[in-house]
């Protein structure tokens, strides 16, 4: 027997079947704590919209890895279940949901409209409020959520990076394989860490060029602000040139995205509110971000925020301003004079950015818009390349085995040039590509229009004539 649809096996589990069109039918286990409290759990609802087709399973990047029904979708979605019938949250399930990068390549496949970006957040909620997890992992997270989300803690830690980056062992490490040996997940931080670019701070305010357009706050960010300042500088210019005022607290925090991706939901909505606040005070029409992670987070402040009464409407309200850099450029169409950019690029969608917000035509028409620049798609577009926030640091092999795929995927396009719009996959595709012992540049997209606007060559993008 197939599924009625998609031609894939059902599969059997001991509390029911798979990959038939009926809904779930589950004998709830006597005995145990259930997987899941009353505060917020993944909706029943939304659990029942899986007809189990199967469409998904192609696109899931961990299904594609490892063949394993619980590592799908449909898979993730029947343990959901499992846990709302009234099952105990076992470790065997925890790791299913922790293999899941978010990627969301099964909400653009599903074509039942199966919400398992909203799944999948709630579910990660209740784990890390429900489930012990073993010390060192709790540690490792701690250490990651102590500094990931503070751009001062990650400013201090410029200076020690670029000493090990300059000193040639960052060189000897990679080259000899030892800390892999030790520790991959030192290995893949380590292997992570772009080349550092001197701080390029961006001005609180940088006045509109020619006709005034509106004016727009910007996110800086914290991995981006830090470790990727050119491209900040480069939002702040393309916007001015296209004719927006744009202002750049320096005060803002974290959005909430690793936050909110990881379970961590009081953490999250703790930086939502201030950042809220934050841009609130400077009366912006849009608020711009060049982090598909975090625009994706902002536009669901609404849902993060729906329980707060002070809040709540304020979250809708900012939510709805919140735009990608690519979708706001599109939307108001280009005014600055663009210079040729005689290359080829491939671009790769960040996951968050095309699964996550739709996003995909915009950048696309963008790149189009520069006169002699060609464009090349990469193969398995859709495939996450395992960044996915910090899963290439909590899961290294499986991040390194997509990593390595997408590196390989982007290679055969000959472009010499990869193009991104977030810091995320910059970091990952790069880790990858020096680990394959070739080389191409890489640039996020507003560093590719600014470019263009100002008329420097290939060159400075890293491209090598
Ligand atoms: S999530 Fe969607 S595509 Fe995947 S099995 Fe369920 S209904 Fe089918
Ligand atoms: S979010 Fe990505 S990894 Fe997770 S189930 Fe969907 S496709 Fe698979």
């Amino acid at each position: 027997m197939t599924t009625p649809e998609s031609g894939l096996p059902p599969v059997s589990t001991p509390t029911g079947t798979l990959g038939t069109d009926a809904k779930l039918t589950l004998t709830p286990v006597q005995g145990g704590v259930p997987a899941f409290d009353a505060h917020r759990p993944p909706s029943a609802e939304l659990v029942s919209d899986c007809v189990h087709c199967g469409f998904c399973l192609p696109s899931c990047p961990t299904y594609v890895l490892w063949g394993e029904e619980m590592d799908s979708p449909r898979g993730r979605i029947y343990l959901m279940n499992e846990g709302l019938q009234g099952e105990p949250m076992t470790p065997s399930m925890v790791e299913h949901f922790d293999a899941c990068l978010g990627c969301m390549a099964c909400v653009t496949a599903c074509p039942s409209g199966v919400q398992y970006d909203r799944l999948i957040e709630a579910t990660r909620a209740q784990v890390e409020r429900r489930h012990e997890r073993p010390r060192r992992e709790k540690a490792l997270r701690a250490a990651i959520f102590a500094l990931f989300p503070y751009p001062k803690r990650l400013r201090a830690l410029r200076g020690p990076l670029r000493l090990h980056q300059k000193s040639g062992l960052s060189r000897l490490l990679r080259r000899t394989g030892v800390l892999d040996r030790l520790s991959p997940t030192l290995a893949s931080m380590e292997a992570l860490a772009p080349p550092l670019e001197a701080r390029e701070p961006v001005p609180e305010r940088t006045p509109a060029r020619g006709t005034r357009r509106g004016t727009v706050g910007m996110l800086l960010g914290c991995v981006q602000r830090e470790f990727f300042p050119g491209v900040n500088a480069a939002t702040a210019r393309v916007l001015a040139a296209e004719g927006f005022d744009v202002i750049a607290p320096s005060r803002q925090g974290c959005c909430g995205a690793l936050s909110v991706h990881n379970g961590r939901e009081p953490e999250a909505q703790r930086f939502a509110r201030a950042l809220i606040d934050t841009f609130e005070a400077e009366q912006v029409d849009h608020v711009v971000v060049n982090a598909a992670g975090c625009g994706s987070s902002m536009k669901e402040y609404a849902e993060l925020l729906a329980d707060d009464p002070a809040y709540a409407e304020r979250a809708r309200a900012f939510a709805d301003r919140v735009r990608d850099v690519s979708e706001i450029l599109a939307e108001v169409g280009p005014v600055a004079e663009r210079h040729p950019l005689p290359m080829a690029i491939a671009y790769h969608d960040a996951c968050h950015l095309s699964h996550g917000q739709g996003i995909r035509v915009q950048p696309r028409q963008l790149l189009a818009g520069i006169p002699g620049l060609e464009l090349r798609e990469i193969a398995e577009g859709e495939l996450c390349c395992g960044s996915a926030g910090i899963y290439n640091i909590i899961q290294p092999e499986a991040a390194r085995e997509l990593g390595d795929r997408k590196a390989a995927n982007v290679l055969r396009t000959e472009a010499p040039l990869l193009v991104t719009a977030n810091p995320g996959c910059l970091m990952q595709v790069a880790a990858s590509l020096e680990r394959s012992g070739q080389r191409i540049a890489l640039a996020h997209i507003v560093e590719v229009l600014d470019a263009s606007i100002r008329g420097s060559d290939p060159a400075s993008l890293g491209v090598s004539s």
